[in-house]
């Protein structure tokens, strides 16, 4: 499974519980507040969601990040992630978006200007439209922060952990190897730049290795590696005399009421008990001090993780594949026939439907209640019951379905008209390069 679950393969992922195990994810458990992607069990999974969590129970500073690769239209499956983010942004989240033009220009050949079109035109008015606060709004083509970033981190991959994530082969131009590296960089950007603090990504299954190597190249970076297992043990990472960073160590541990700390140079570790620390907090301000020998240095960023919808011709839902897919853009007539022409969980004839029932539960029409067209839990229970007992033909659902779907084209279409006059309040003017 290893190098079919990244973000450019095609296929679909039917075995969530085998990924999970593979790849390390543990189930999503967290109260989100009664959010419809948490209670209607879309997350998957999440990486190191608990430091979000206290984030938002603290009321403390958290980043929410995310990224859109402006080479088509925004379609209802780029929507989850947005309706995401307008969450954590409700919940106090400074949102950063970057526009990976240099991606879609590598990997898509979209020129640099027509894919900023593509983003204001077809992503920005729509999150706007969606609901999105005002927030950072960037392109990676003009972010000389974000370039700059992304070089100084690449020190810390190498070729052969590039194959191993992305599968990556030979004859791979370099700026598409480099595009892995530039999202990294957009994801630890605002902690280095706006001091470290916790960033929730949210992304579809397929983006997990992004998130994974983004982890791992923000602990190489850092020099405090906190191991809280056994007791709480800090090491000094580097090759650099380690006397200074045990200071501030013991430093911060003594602030954060730890007790018998023990320095022992020689392994370069600092230990202490840790009955009376609140984690949390040090690991933010273990961040935070070590910013006075490394100014590199962030917390690991968390995800979730969500479920990927299924096209509505089957398999993954992609813009390379249009009729599978709705654009927020598109004309709600052509959006009603896609969804007419769709697969469903429903039986070969009307007869057998009535006798035995659907499959809501393998029907791409029934995602697109339980994403985007039913969000009253009673609702999407009776579509699904109704479903099931054969209450319900294939035709009318569909019907149903495409009325609500055009019903949302066009408030959102409306509401973009409006966003127009806003976009300034979004996009970062950042020197050109
Ligand atoms: S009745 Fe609706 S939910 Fe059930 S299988 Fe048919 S299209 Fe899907």
């Amino acid at each position: 499974m290893m190098n079919e679950v990244n973000p450019w393969s095609s296929s679909q992922i039917e075995d969530y519980e085998r990924m999970r195990k593979e790849f390390g994810i543990p189930e999503f458990n967290f109260d989100m507040d009664n959010n419809i992607f948490a209670r209607r069990n879309l997350i998957i999974g999440h990486r190191d969601f608990s430091k979000i969590y206290e984030s938002i129970k603290r009321k403390s500073k958290f980043y929410a990040m995310t990224g859109l690769m402006p080479s088509g239209d925004m379609h209802i499956g780029n929507k989850t992630v947005i309706d995401l983010i307008i969450y954590f942004q409700s919940k106090g989240a400074d949102v950063h978006i970057a526009v990976a033009d240099l991606e879609s220009y590598a990997t898509r050949g979209i020129s640099l200007e027509r894919g900023r079109q593509l983003a204001v035109e077809n992503f920005l008015l729509n999150y706007i439209a969606l609901g999105l606060k005002p927030c950072d709004f960037y392109f990676q083509s003009e972010s000389a922060k974000v370039q700059k970033f992304s070089y100084i981190l690449s020190k810390e991959v190498n070729m052969s952990e590039m194959k191993a994530i992305y599968g990556f082969e030979d004859a791979k131009r370099m700026l598409e190897i480099e595009s892995p590296l530039i999202q990294a960089s957009d994801i630890l950007s605002p902690q280095i730049y706006g001091g470290p603090a916790p960033t929730i990504v949210p992304v579809g299954a397929d983006q997990d290795p992004h998130i994974r190597l983004t982890r791992d190249i923000s602990s190489r970076m850092n020099i405090f590696r906190l191991n809280t297992e056994n007791g709480i043990e800090i090491s000094i990472g580097g090759n650099d005399d380690p006397a200074d960073a045990m200071k501030i160590a013991e430093k911060t541990l003594r602030s954060n009421n730890a007790d018998k700390i023990y320095k022992n140079p020689k392994y370069r570790t600092v230990r202490a008990d840790g009955e009376n620390v609140d984690l949390f907090n040090l690991t933010e301000d273990l961040a935070m001090a070590e910013r006075t020998i490394n100014k590199f240095s962030t917390i690991a960023p968390s995800s979730i993780i969500m479920r990927l919808e299924t096209g509505i011709k089957g398999g993954k839902m992609s813009k390379s594949v249009p009729e599978s897919t709705i654009s927020l853009n598109e004309d709600p007539e052509s959006a009603r026939k896609k969804i007419m022409r769709g697969v469903t969980g429903g039986r070969e004839t009307v007869e057998e439907q009535k006798k035995l029932g659907g499959n809501p539960y393998a029907c791409p029409i029934f995602e697109l209640y339980m994403y985007h067209l039913s969000k009253d839990d009673k609702d999407l229970g009776s579509i699904a019951e109704d479903c099931k007992s054969g209450k319900r033909m294939c035709g009318e659902c569909k019907r149903e379905a495409a009325d609500r779907m055009s019903t949302m084209l066009v408030e959102l279409r409306e509401k973009r008209e409006e966003a127009r006059t806003k976009i300034d309040q979004y996009i970062r003017v950042e020197n050109e390069l």
